[in-house]
């Protein structure tokens, strides 16, 4: 890349449809998708993740820090424990942590030594939200303060969430995480009501409906990480797939994502891996949506009435404050 700084590359190469070697939509195309309801993907190749060794933080990592340290919670004390029960969740004074998620770290990378065929492979697993097709973390959300947009990332609303953490509870991977001491409930009744707010990943959806590519995709320098229309992605996964005789993992976890991990080894040996260590989260293959459990349909028929109304109040809340 002579003569020309990654930015710049990625840049252009955007520009033109073109970024890690991968066909994009194109920043413009991306840009104007996504402001049109375009359907966007991005594919994990953990054949190509080394989890940046030599660095202390991987690459991604970083850039995400960068990326969302604006949005990080501040909150403010004294914490109270949720009542009734006895503690509390301030991950305040762990931010520097980047190798589990919390409030503070959306990404984190896993490292596991996966035995498969006889032979021991290190693998790097860069963890994060899934942004599934039907999540449940949104659907069950009491308060509406999740949404799964058209465009594929699943969002929580800061402004709006409670921090009950139920999105956490029905998520097969446990990604949201709580920060105590902030948000609405601190206004509202700080010692009874919710506890928080939950973050995760958000795809940089301010970044991707700006044309950029998620922070985390352009920070990556083995193009490991690839973001474009939901279509390009699959095929980029499959065809990535047949190349190295490889696994595919998020085209039906949790009744489909918008993420799809591309593996040498297969997915089984990773979960078991990554269970033997008493690493999480795992991962699951097949894993069911809680959607589809009857105990899920239940919950989610007897919030619908509830659902309506909080929504509509939602609905006047997001207005009044866009024309603050
Ligand atoms: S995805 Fe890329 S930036 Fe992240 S750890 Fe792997 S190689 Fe490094
Ligand atoms: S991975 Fe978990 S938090 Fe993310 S959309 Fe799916 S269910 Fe929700
Ligand atoms: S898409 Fe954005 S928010 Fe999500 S992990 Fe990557 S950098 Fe972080």
């Amino acid at each position: 890349m002579s003569g020309m700084s990654r930015r710049e590359f990625l840049r252009r190469s955007v520009a033109s449809g073109v970024a890690g070697g991968v066909v994009l939509s194109g920043a413009g195309k991306v840009a104007a998708g996504v402001a049109g309801g375009q359907q966007v993907a991005t594919v994990i190749d953990l054949s190509k993740c080394d989890g940046c060794g030599g660095r202390e933080v991987p690459e991604c990592v970083a850039a995400c820090r960068t990326a969302n340290g604006a949005r990080f919670p501040e909150p403010e004390g004294p914490i109270h424990d949720y009542w009734p029960q006895k503690k509390h969740e301030d991950w305040s004074q762990k931010r520097h942590l980047t190798n589990r998620l919390t409030p503070y770290n959306w990404l984190f990378v896993q490292r596991v030594d996966v035995s498969h065929e006889g032979k021991t492979s290190t693998v790097f697993v860069p963890r994060r939200c899934m942004h599934c097709d039907n999540p449940p973390c949104a659907n069950l959300c009491p308060f509406s303060a999740q949404e799964k947009t058209p465009e594929g990332p699943v969002l929580i609303d800061p402004n709006i969430c409670f921090g009950g953490a139920k999105c956490r509870d029905v998520c097969p991977w446990s990604i949201p995480q709580r920060q105590a001491g902030v948000g609405l409930y601190m206004k509202v009744a700080p010692r009874y009501l919710g506890g928080g707010v939950m973050y995760k990943c958000d795809l940089c959806y301010d970044r991707i409906t700006k044309g950029q590519l998620p922070a985390c995709v352009e920070a990556c320098p083995r193009q490991a990480l690839s973001f474009g229309s939901r279509e390009e992605m699959q095929q980029l996964a499959a065809s990535r797939a047949k190349e190295i005789q490889g696994f595919i993992y998020g085209d039906r976890e949790n009744g489909g994502t918008s993420t799809w991990y591309v593996s040498p080894v297969p997915f089984t040996a990773i979960h078991q891996a990554l269970q033997a260590k008493d690493m999480k989260p795992g991962m699951p293959v097949a894993v069911d949506n809680y959607m589809d459990s009857f105990e899920g349909m239940a919950k989610g028929l007897l919030l619908a009435p509830f659902a309506g109304a909080v929504a509509a109040g939602v609905a006047a809340y997001r207005t009044l404050r866009k024309g603050e």
